[in-house]
């Protein structure tokens, strides 16, 4: 068979199989054979384009993907669970880093032969490529600093940024312009790389706290498609399918997100959203007073409960609680005690990350309710378990119009009957903010690292309870 055949077959292989696994990593029950498979297909991509007669060096090849295979394997084995958003911000930055660094490399390639003239098409799918690319680089620079605690995580705002950034983005493209109808003056393209990758930082800069999880999925799309117009400019079949399915499910996230962080995507795509920077103490400002428990009291109101729902977050993570929450929700239902579990969209640190953690425990996935259909059984609920959330359960939302998550949908946690909360400390959550709710009459604390609190309430409760 003729090999440029032969790699369009494998490519069409491999983008219905991008599409299968895509479609599998929507269950738990898939997810794994889902990766599996969309990994495979990115090898048979892989084998598909080193058939391709294009290939210069072998030896260049080879020696860069085993370099970056290992970098690669030791960075993933290594990571915490709890760093996983952060891995995935810098992985975003680095895929757009690979689509500029393609699209520049051919640019430069093309604007090298004499008397070359640009065609529009070709010029645009560079731009597209460059300045997406170039933002999605330094915006995940800026993100990854931010969830990493490098960088303040409070929205960096200053007057007329709004009119900056347009400003910018108008020079770009008139940069762009000229790149297309000049393209042997290099200096246009280095100002758009420049103005683009400066854009990248100032769009994410005044993003803060609690809006995160819509910047990374939005930067995520941006690294499709940025892969996507790079696959254009090398009129790569399978670059701009997968570039294309990136791009269009990491929307999708994002109005996911949206919807969980009550913004329109109108809103994030002019990057001006939670602008809000200062903390905000509760409603009167006044110091909140707690009530605490213990771990017997704690196993004690179990004992006497009939329903509980446990509302898990990121301390659960941090903690790496989930298994012995499995435990609790087993010796629970053993007393006939129905246990749900309210799971908040951005609950933890990524989307899906308390699902991750709770089916790692194999807690049956029927378990986990998402916030809109749980959220009227709260009032009907004798304990709402509260282990390591804080913004997701943070009245405030819904009642302080001066606090920067007001409007963001949230848990009702606070209207059951009795509220546990287990954390170490009054510390605040992700977006920085203290939660009235600590010191609502029906809250009580119950303080301390949540594996090690959840483990002496088991105890306890083993106790309490017959076999
Ligand atoms: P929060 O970040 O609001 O709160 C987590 C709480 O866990 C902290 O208050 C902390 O209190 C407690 N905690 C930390 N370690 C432990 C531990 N070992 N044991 C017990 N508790 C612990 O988490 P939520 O899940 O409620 O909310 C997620 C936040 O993160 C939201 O603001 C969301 O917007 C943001 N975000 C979400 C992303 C996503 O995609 N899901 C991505 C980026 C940000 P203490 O220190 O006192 O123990």
């Amino acid at each position: 068979m003729e090999k440029e055949l032969l790699i369009k077959i494998a490519y069409l292989i491999a983008s219905v199989m991008f599409i299968i696994g895509i479609k599998m990593l929507g269950k738990t029950s898939t997810a794994r054979q889902g990766n599996f498979v969309s990994a495979v297909a990115m090898l048979i991509a892989v084998l598909a384009t080193l058939l391709d007669s294009q290939v210069l060096s072998f030896t260049e090849i080879f020696v860069t993907v085993l370099v970056g295979s290992a970098i690669g394997t030791v960075v993933a084995q290594r990571v915490e669970m709890t760093s996983m958003p952060e891995m995935v911000a810098i992985f975003n930055g680095f895929g757009g880093a690979a689509s500029v660094l393609v699209a520049t490399s051919e640019y430069w390639r093309m604007a090298h032969a004499a008397g070359y003239s640009m065609q529009v098409v070709v010029g645009v799918t560079i731009i597209i490529s460059v300045i997406i690319g170039c933002v999605t680089l330094t915006g995940s620079l800026v993100a990854f600093g931010k969830l990493k605690g490098l960088i303040n995580g409070r929205a960096i705002v200053f007057t007329g940024q709004h009119a900056v950034n347009a400003i910018l983005f108008l020079a770009a493209l008139a940069l762009s312009v000229l790149v297309v109808l000049q393209p042997n003056v290099q200096i246009w393209m280095m100002g758009v790389l420049f103005i683009a990758l400066l854009l990248g930082v100032l769009t994410v800069i005044p993003i803060g706290g609690a809006d995160m999880p819509v910047v990374i999925s939005l930067l995520n799309s941006y690294s499709g498609i940025a892969a996507c117009a790079t696959g254009f400019v090398l009129n790569n079949q399978v670059l701009i399918i997968a570039g294309a399915l990136v791009g269009a499910s990491g929307i999708i996230l994002t109005q996911i997100m949206c919807k969980a962080m009550n913004r329109s995507l109108i809103n994030v795509l002019l990057g001006g959203f939670g602008q809000t920077s200062a903390a905000t103490s509760t409603e009167g400002g006044e110091e909140i007073v707690v009530k605490e428990v213990g771990v017997e009291e704690t196993a004690m109101l179990f004992e006497s409960a009939s329903s509980v729902i446990i509302v898990p977050g990121y301390g659960m993570a941090v903690a790496q609680a989930q298994h012995i929450v499995r435990e609790l929700t087993d010796l629970l239902e053993k007393q006939n005690i129905s246990v749900k579990f309210a799971i908040h969209p951005v609950a933890g640190r990524m989307p899906g990350h308390m699902n991750v953690l709770l089916a790692e425990a194999n807690i049956p996935y029927d378990k986990l309710i998402e916030m809109d259909q749980i959220n009227d059984e709260f009032a009907n609920t004798d304990i709402a378990l509260i282990i390591g959330a804080n913004d997701v359960v943070n009245p405030a939302a819904r009642t302080n119009p001066s606090s920067p998550i007001y409007g963001m949908p949230v848990l009702n946690a606070d209207k059951a009957r009795t509220v546990i909360v287990c954390k170490r400390s009054m510390s605040a959550g992700y977006a920085g903010i203290e939660n009235e709710l600590f010191g609502y009459p029906n809250c009580l604390m119950l303080f301390g690292d949540a594996k090690s609190s959840m483990t002496k309430v088991v105890s306890e409760l083993k106790e309490l309870m017959p076999a």
